[in-house]
């Protein structure tokens, strides 16, 4: 592996992409990733046993180089970010992405580009594509923009509540519970974001639950990049508890618990503007 950080960081993502096939795939925008996602969930619950049809044939090179469609090479970036296998500020080098992957470089143009829009990545004029790193202000933004859009989820969701959709919460949660007593940290913090996401693709409104995945994966790059030692990203027993909330139809109170959570998120990270700007002035006066 070469000692280059930038092609190390990408080596660590070419060597998730035999693993990637068998995890969920929400993070796929494509209109029939509803569907596929239920039986990708059940085989990430016990992956071993249940070896998933895609994950079988993008073992073998000549399959992955024809199935890598664009949404596969977002799919794997994006889970990569979510991960935190992919660190904020890591240079994306089109052309070795394209050797990872097996495809144009166009085609990766394409995929960064999309990620660019999106703000999960960070196009520099002469330089190249960098995975976002959000400012302290910026991260600031993130929090106040989803204790908007989380209570108006929550309202429209309890509204349109079905049996369906609670099932759908609990085994959400179970998948991340499930990662918690492998002690994933991966799949710890990927699920725990994606709670909110899949919460969101629930309450039915197109243009939030777009919204809601752009939030989500910038507080994932937000607590990569501002975590205090202590902190977890998302308490699990808060997720349950605003299930429980939801299922009762209870509004107001998965409301406030979902502000607390937010909050109890915001205050775990240090997101204190004298970190980042060093009062050289204060540093030489002694
Ligand atoms: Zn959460």
């Amino acid at each position: 592996m070469s000692s280059d950080p930038t092609i190390s960081a990408l080596d660590a993502l070419s060597a998730g992409v035999s693993t990637i096939g068998a995890l969920p795939a929400s993070s796929v925008r494509r209109p029939d990733a509803r569907k596929r996602r239920a039986t990708d969930r059940l085989a990430t619950l016990n992956p071993t046993a249940m070896p998933t049809k895609r994950s079988r044939t993008i073992a073998s090179p000549a399959h992955l180089e024809r199935e890598t469609g664009m949404d596969d090479i977002y799919e794997k970036i994006y889970v990569a970010i979510l991960e935190h296998r992919l660190h904020p500020g890591t240079k994306l080098v089109e052309e070795r992405l394209a050797e990872i992957f097996g495809v144009s470089r166009a085609r990766v143009r394409e995929v960064l580009a999309r990620m660019a829009h999106e703000h999960i990545v960070e196009l520099v004029p002469q330089r190249g594509a960098y995975v976002a790193r959000p400012s302290i202000e910026q991260a600031m933004d993130v929090f106040e923009a989803r204790r908007l859009i989380e209570p108006a989820l929550l309202r429209r969701l309890i509204e349109t509540l079905t049996p369906e959709k609670v099932a759908r919460l609990r085994q959400q949660h179970e998948l991340e519970m499930d990662a918690r007593r492998r002690d994933d940290k991966r799949a710890i913090v990927r699920l725990s974001g994606e709670f909110h996401t899949v919460l969101a693709d629930l309450a039915g409104n197109s243009a939030l639950s777009r919204s809601m995945r752009e939030l989500s994966t910038l507080t994932c790059l937000v607590i990569f990049l501002y975590d205090a030692p202590t902190a977890t990203s998302c308490r699990a027993d808060e997720h349950s508890q605003i299930i429980e909330a939801i299922a009762k139809r209870d509004v107001a109170r998965a409301e406030k618990l979902m502000l607390e959570h937010l909050d109890h998120i915001e205050g775990s990270l240090k997101l204190d503007s004298t970190t980042e700007q060093v009062d050289l002035a204060a540093i030489f006066r002694s």
